[in-house]
């Protein structure tokens, strides 16, 4: 930081206490290295970093005074220091099905959605990286305003402890969806802060890189760089439509970038992980569900180490787009299983609660308006 006055640069430590004093610092914030330097700064012992931390992410305590496994003084020390949550629930939502929805305010006013889903033994948690998206994804509400800003790593990991909450004791987190509002691609650092914690297992929430998933637009730069980190979490490719014309209505940000920068990215990224990429391709009506662009989606992933998840396309109120008739679904189907394509056609969760990214902050906001979409769609 630069002293205004003086331009010379105003200590860290200053800076760092004035925030202390003004508010609280959430300590999700916190990476282990850090708060391992927190007690070391202090004369503590640095052992107990790990135990303030399994405490949050194992042990679900929700306040340091019941962590009673450290000394009173110590308890009360980080009190002062640190919070753990920083955002209120402003609505939760659950639906017939067991999906739970949650609209976390945060403390700017910036508005998120979490969802939890239970599935078999599956407990999964749908996290989102941004508040709002910049990608502008025609059918999809939460890029409809805009991107306001990143998720901090506490942030996004606020929301997987916030549902974790809501689990028996008995139950565990088994995996991670980065498929809420916003590109995690577009918010790498924060994410890969974040899923570092929902990894690790001596003191974060035990979830296997296997079992995370990171959605992606498809950033050719960031796919690279998260190779680069050697995370091997599964990656999922948007793609929506077979050729570029197609999917650059649907999906703008595709207009400089193209499927094929995309699909050469993902290999770069296979061969790194090994991991298996899937393609996610909401079906609707009329736009991307011909039994060309079925013929044409044959082509393009043919041969290729992928799975292809075909989503059935969850209405978004004062949206024109509507989801396909099953007769339109299933010829859609026989000829992507007729083309030896590894094919999955996903069941809608949580539709009675708008658990679709972005529409539970939407219908909060105001009431659904009618949106004038470009003349070619
Ligand atoms: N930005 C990332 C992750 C967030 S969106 C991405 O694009 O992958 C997660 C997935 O939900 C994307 O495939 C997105 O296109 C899809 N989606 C968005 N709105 C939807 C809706 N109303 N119905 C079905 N899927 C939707």
């Amino acid at each position: 930081m630069i002293h205004p006055m003086t331009n010379e640069p105003t200590t860290s430590v200053e800076s760092a206490e004035s925030s202390e004093k003004s508010e609280k610092r959430s300590i999700l914030e916190q990476s282990e290295h850090s708060l391992v330097r927190w007690f070391v700064d202090r004369d503590l012992p640095k052992y107990r970093a790990k135990q303030v931390l399994s405490a949050i992410y194992q042990r679900r305590i929700d306040s340091f005074s019941d962590m009673t496994e450290l000394p009173k003084e110590l308890r009360a020390k980080l009190d002062e220091q640190f919070c753990i949550f920083k955002s209120k629930t402003a609505e939760s939502q659950q639906s017939e099905d067991g999906t739970e929805k949650l609209l976390l305010e945060l403390p700017d006013g910036g508005r998120i959605e979490c969802v939890l889903l239970r599935d078999g033994p599956r407990r999964s948690v749908c996290l989102s990286s941004q508040v709002g998206c910049a990608m502008g994804c025609v059918f999809c509400a939460s890029g409809l305003d805009g991107v306001d800003r990143n998720l901090t790593r506490g942030e996004i990991l606020e929301q997987a402890l916030k549902l974790q909450r809501l689990l028996e004791p008995e139950e565990r987190l088994s995996h991670i969806v980065m498929m809420g509002m916003g590109e995690p691609l577009a918010n790498l650092r924060n994410v890969l802060d974040a899923l570092d914690v929902a990894r690790d297992s001596e003191y974060g929430l035990g979830i296997s890189p296997r079992r995370i998933t990171i959605s992606t637009v498809g950033l050719p730069p960031a796919i690279d760089k998260l190779a680069e980190a050697h995370s091997p979490f599964q990656l999922a490719i948007s793609l929506h439509a077979p050729n570029d014309e197609l999917r650059t209505r649907l999906v703008p940000v595709n207009k400089n970038i193209g499927i094929e920068a995309i699909m050469a990215a993902t290999e770069r990224y296979f061969a790194v992980t090994s991991r298996r990429l899937t393609f996610e391709y909401v079906l609707l009506k009329d736009l991307n569900d011909t039994p060309q662009c079925a013929e044409q989606l044959v082509k393009l992933l043919r041969r290729r180490t992928a799975m292809l998840n075909v989503i059935p396309y969850n209405p978004v109120p004062g949206l024109p787009y509507e989801t396909p008739s099953s007769e339109t679904i299933l010829e859609f189907r026989r000829i992507l299983m007729e083309g030896g394509i590894n094919v999955m056609f996903r069941q809608r969760k949580g539709n009675d609660i708008q658990a679709a990214c972005g529409q539970l902050r939407r219908l909060r906001e105001r009431e659904p308006q009618i949106v004038t979409l470009s003349t070619h769609v």
